[in-house]
């Protein structure tokens, strides 16, 4: 370690690993697979680009981002490293140069597309080269429960096992789910892999969520944006035409936006890329195919102009705020409509090719979980970060990787015990004394319901009615006639089913609106549950005993206070 140490030091300017690191570098150099799990700039090319250098032989890179590899070598070259890619943009002149002078020992680490395993001349180079370990970068694409699943992904494991000397094998990923987790470890063949986790926590960052109509957002956006002028963000949409419509806004309104969406040319993409990170157009306004592995360490914004899908896109996509580790703020602008979208994104996926129509329900009813967590992000009133660190920490916690060939974790979660005051109680991380949080180098910034930006309004008289309505019911019809039943509507539909004659009917005077919100809010929540499909239907979630304690108590966040004209957000 000393050597690695020394290499962190004179190559990458470095004076100590990051926690997570040192335990990913020392178990490469001991000769053993790892699996890290680490969230976005954490810092984990340094993870296999040190041992690179330290260790006999070249190191493997499979990556899934062909446009940056010409950007990640020259970055390792800057810091002396001897490193080369070889993808498709090469003439095939130039692939076979590579292939030659990396077979002659030119080259400490070497970046490849997984495509480019299959190649016939590159596993006859890899059967006779002499590798120092294979690093597998974004590692959640070999899983179909990941959120960027890779197909191409899934030959990386026989590319290892066909190795004739089997190097240690490092997967690296932001996603932290135990299902994702223990895919990697299966499909990547990786053994007896010590597995770090390290903190979710990132404590510049501070979250906020609003609920807006949609006609609000973009004067919303106006305001935000307004505010912070002279810095760069990110602005992601769930559509590509959102895309568009958002960018030109900007545009219109004289701010140096560009745009990128798997709709535009290869050559656009990359253009409007670069734009954005050399601070040409400080402003991007993009799908969530934008941004991975983009370092672009100035961003101190990331809005959301919709809800994404899960909690794992969300801070995969916020978290490349501030990784300066300047103050960034992340905001979440939501409608009622983007829960219809997201819906129907999962209900599109159906179609995913090469799955059978069991294996297409599984992963559609986990994308369903992972939306309904989403949901409960934005409806929640206790602390938006503890949420976050919770839905990891859950994640990370489950120590239940598959035994045979398996993982052993190394460095445990600490986040959870940073972030186990239980936010409902209404503690502000900021009342948090320094000695419980010895991990808060930059002072947290916690986030808008902390900072009591929000109403709450008590629902739960309505969420009980709710509740007796869905039994009543008997999980057999959907989300309006739930609503309709406790608001006594006088509809044909309710008197052929005889669901006037109910002893709930009528039983609620709450606005038709508000009723829905509940219904929504329960199901994240976990207390009731909404089936998917065309006629989605209300039924008992898996906490609805919960629901019926005298305990229970639900609250609902309205739309934030409108703030005082000019005042800045912090
Ligand atoms: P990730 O791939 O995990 O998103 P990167 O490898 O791109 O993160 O690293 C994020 C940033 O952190 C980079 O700017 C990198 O230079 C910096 N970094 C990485 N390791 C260290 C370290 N030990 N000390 C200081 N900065 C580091």
């Amino acid at each position: 370690m000393e050597q690695a140490r020394a290499v962190l030091a004179s190559r990458f300017g470095y004076d100590a690993f990051r926690p997570g690191q040192e335990a990913v570098v020392s178990a490469l150099l001991a000769g053993r697979d790892v699996l890290a799990v680490m969230p976005t700039g954490a810092g984990k090319s340094v993870c296999y680009q040190v041992p690179a250098v330290v260790m006999e032989g070249m190191a493997l890179v499979v990556s899934p981002l062909v446009s940056l590899m010409a950007d990640q070598v020259r970055a390792v070259q800057e810091a002396g490293i001897r490193g080369a890619y070889l993808n498709s943009t090469l003439t095939p002149g130039q692939q076979a140069e590579v292939l030659r002078r990396a077979a002659g020992g030119a080259y400490d680490l070497m970046y490849v597309a997984p495509e480019r395993l299959a190649d016939p001349r590159f596993a006859e180079f890899a059967r006779t080269a002499q590798l120092a370990l294979v690093a597998v970068d974004e590692a959640h694409c070999v899983s179909q429960w990941g959120q960027d699943f890779r197909p191409s992904y899934l030959s990386i494991g026989d590319f290892i096992a066909s190795l004739p000397v089997r190097p240690p094998v490092a997967a690296l990923t932001a996603t932290a789910t135990d299902l994702v987790r223990r895919d990697i470890v299966r499909l990547l063949g990786l053994q007896d892999a010590a597995c770090t986790v390290t903190g979710f926590d990132r404590p510049n960052l501070r979250f906020a969520v609003e609920r807006r109509e949609p006609k609000q957002k973009l004067a919303r956006l106006d305001e935000f944006i307004d505010e912070r002028r002279a810095e760069s963000g990110i602005v992601y949409c769930a559509k590509r035409a959102t895309v568009e419509e958002v960018c030109d806004h900007l545009r219109e309104r004289g701010i140096a936006a560009t745009r990128y969406h798997a709709g535009l040319s290869a050559d656009e993409r990359e253009r409007n890329q670069r734009a954005f990170v050399n601070d040409e157009a400080p402003v991007m306004v993009a799908t969530n195919a934008f941004g991975m592995g983009i370092d672009k360490s100035n961003v101190s914004y990331v809005a959301h102009f919709n809800m994404p899908g899960s909690v794992e896109a969300y801070y995969q996509e916020a978290g490349r705020a501030g990784r300066d580790g300047s103050p960034a703020e992340c905001l979440l602008l939501w409608c009622d409509g983007d829960i219809a979208t997201g819906r129907f994104f999962i209900e599109q996926e159906s179609t995913h090719e090469g799955l059978t129509a069991e294996e297409a329900e599984v992963v559609r009813a986990s994308r369903r979980r992972m939306l309904e967590s989403m949901v409960g992000y934005c409806y929640t009133t206790g602390c938006l970060r503890a949420y976050i660190l919770r839905y990891f920490g859950e994640g990370a916690r489950d120590e239940t990787l598959p035994p045979q060939g398996g993982a052993t974790e190394v460095a445990p979660n600490d986040d959870y015990a940073v972030c186990a005051p239980d936010p409902r109680r209404g503690r502000p991380w900021s009342a948090l004394p320094t000695e419980e949080n010895p991990t808060s180098s930059p002072p947290k910034r916690c986030c808008s319901n902390c900072d009591g930006e929000f109403e709450a309004v008590d629902v739960t008289a309505e969420a009980r009615a709710i509740m007796r309505c869905v039994q009543a019911l008997r999980g057999r019809f959907g989300k309006t006639t739930v609503v309709d039943v406790l608001r006594g509507a006088d509809t044909e539909s309710l008197r052929q089913w005889g669901l006037v004659n109910l002893p709930v009917y009528g039983t609620s005077e709450a606005r038709r609106a508000l009723l829905m919100e509940v219904v929504e809010l329960l199901a994240a929540d976990g207390y009731l549950a909404i089936t998917e499909g065309k006629f989605p239907l209300v039924g008992f979630g898996p906490r609805y005993r919960e629901a019926a304690e005298p305990d229970f108590a639900l609250s609902i966040k309205q739309t934030p206070k409108v703030r005082k004209k000019g005042a800045a957000a912090q």
